[in-house]
């Protein structure tokens, strides 16, 4: 039998709903063995989350997901089985995190113009970490309000990437940020490369500089992913000399995306990323 894996998850520590405690209580309600939390540049759910982890005998894996420009555009690097306390990878996300509080409130105002005010107080309701402000809380809030349908409508309008109220942002290099997630005894992954709609060299590009820089996985299963997509990124996995990784990007119970645990298994030729955690552990 297969272990249940699932190596991109959030909690209320960035985007998620669930506080980190709960989050792992429903990993675990779920049937997932294996659980990685990986909040957006933030690492304070890692101990809250690892302590209910290790009371419910659930393997857990420290993790973070982080925000990088790259060639003009934002992609995001998660970093697997990372020092949660590691200095300069926090020192490095504390920078990453102050530019958010000005973000949000220019992304307020240009959300003043299409009509909704107070955006900023709107979005703030629904954040639990002041530092991590983000695009799904005012998606939230646009919800609640009643102006749009669901998240996907706010984002596909408004939110999403090059849309009028997505305030263009300077995060980390790839360079750097593969930097801090080595330095702090990590594996940095691609997350969700289906979402990023780059064209086959710009990939090409970006999957050999990854690796150069010495980044070694891939999500190839995701809940961002259609199925046909987990059978590209297989085969670019194959291709490029990737580990493979697997992770639902869980945020929130019954918002459209993917349940914990509810992931179909890698491709069995497929290196894991987590190849070599359980030795001595007889998995
Ligand atoms: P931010 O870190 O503030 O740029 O917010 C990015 C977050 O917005 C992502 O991590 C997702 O949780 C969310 N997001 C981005 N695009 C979409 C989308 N099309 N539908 C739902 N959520 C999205
Ligand atoms: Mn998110
Ligand atoms: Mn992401
Ligand atoms: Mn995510």
């Amino acid at each position: 039998m297969s272990l249940s894996i699932d190596l991109h998850t959030h909690s209320t520590a960035s985007d998620g709903t669930l506080a980190p405690e709960a989050l792992v209580e429903r990993a675990h309600a779920h049937g997932v063995q294996v659980l990685a939390l990986t909040d957006h540049d933030e690492t304070l759910g890692l101990a809250p989350a690892a302590a209910r982890a290790r009371a419910l005998g659930l393997h857990f894996v420290p993790g973070v997901e982080i925000s990088v420009t790259w060639e003009q555009r934002t992609l995001h690097i998660v970093g697997l089985g990372i020092d949660a306390d590691h200095a300069g990878l926090n020192a490095g996300l504390a920078q990453l995190r102050a530019g958010r509080e000005t973000r949000a409130r220019e992304m307020a105002r240009r959300l003043s113009t299409f009509g909704f005010a107070d955006a900023y107080e709107g979005a703030l309701q629904f954040v639990s970490n002041p530092a991590l402000i983000s695009r799904t809380h005012f998606a939230r809030f646009l919800v609640q309000q009643g102006h749009c349908r669901d998240m996907q409508k706010v984002f596909d309008r408004y939110l999403g990437d090059g849309k009028p109220a997505d305030v263009p942002t300077q995060w980390a290099g790839l360079d750097q940020t593969v930097r801090w997630i080595r330095a702090a005894g990590g594996r940095a992954v691609i997350a969700h490369p289906g979402r990023y709609r780059l064209g086959k060299r710009q990939a090409l590009r970006l999957y050999r500089q990854f690796l150069q820089l010495g980044g070694c996985g891939i999500e190839v299963i995701t809940g961002s992913h259609a199925p046909e997509q987990c059978a590209t990124y297989a085969r670019v996995a194959r291709a490029q000399g990737f580990m493979a990784s697997v992770g639902s990007d869980f945020h929130a119970v019954g918002d459209g995306r993917r349940e914990l645990g509810a992931l179909p298994p890698l491709p069995a030729d497929l290196t894991p990323v987590w190849q070599g955690w359980f030795e001595g552990e007889g998995r």
